[in-house]
């Protein structure tokens, strides 16, 4: 399978919102494996097609560890999500395959409730998603909407990262 081509911050598709998908074909399973391989191949836990140039509504999330856990990959395809009802926000530090080399605290709701179309195009719910799992929901998510982390960051660690993100975007 094919490694893809990761956008970088400044480029135009990572900035737009993405369409909903309305069937799941093979190519589009396809396409979501080769994110994987793409995502595991550089280190990452989640990736949205908006990276990947395709400004579509699908993510792939594993937020095992790569040398002690067995894979367990997830194909969502017009993901949404909800904060439970019991949830608090919590403050973890964040990156972005599409913005290399900075990681910055984040504030995010610590519990939520996923819902998506799997690879076989079957809806499905889970709930009580915590930890990085419910983190790289919301991140992933964000990229569909046009949005990134650094977007959410303090004002500080914006300032500290500055020259790094506009480097980048002149790059792209
Ligand atoms: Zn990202």
């Amino acid at each position: 399978m094919p490694l893809l081509d990761v956008k970088i911050y400044g480029e135009e598709v990572l900035r737009k919102h993405s369409e909903p998908i309305t069937k799941v074909t093979s190519e589009l399973v396809a396409l979501a494996k080769d994110m994987l391989e793409t995502m595991y191949e550089a280190g990452g836990c989640g990736l949205a097609a908006p990276q990947i140039g395709k400004n579509i509504r699908l993510v792939v999330i594993d937020t095992t560890r790569p040398d002690e856990e067995e894979p367990n990959p997830y194909i969502m395809f017009n993901p949404e999500w909800e904060v439970e009802s019991d949830s608090e926000d919590v403050e973890y530090e964040e990156g972005c395959l599409s913005i290399p080399e900075i990681w910055c605290n984040v504030k995010r709701p610590g519990k939520v409730v996923v819902r998506y179309t799997d690879e076989y195009g079957d809806p499905k719910e889970i709930h009580d998603c915590i930890g990085l799992f419910a983190r790289c929901i919301q991140h992933e998510y964000d990229h569909l909407e046009g949005k990134l982390f650094v977007d959410f960051i303090s004002s500080a660690d914006h300032a500290l990262n500055q020259l790094k993100l506009r480097k980048m975007a002149k790059k792209a």
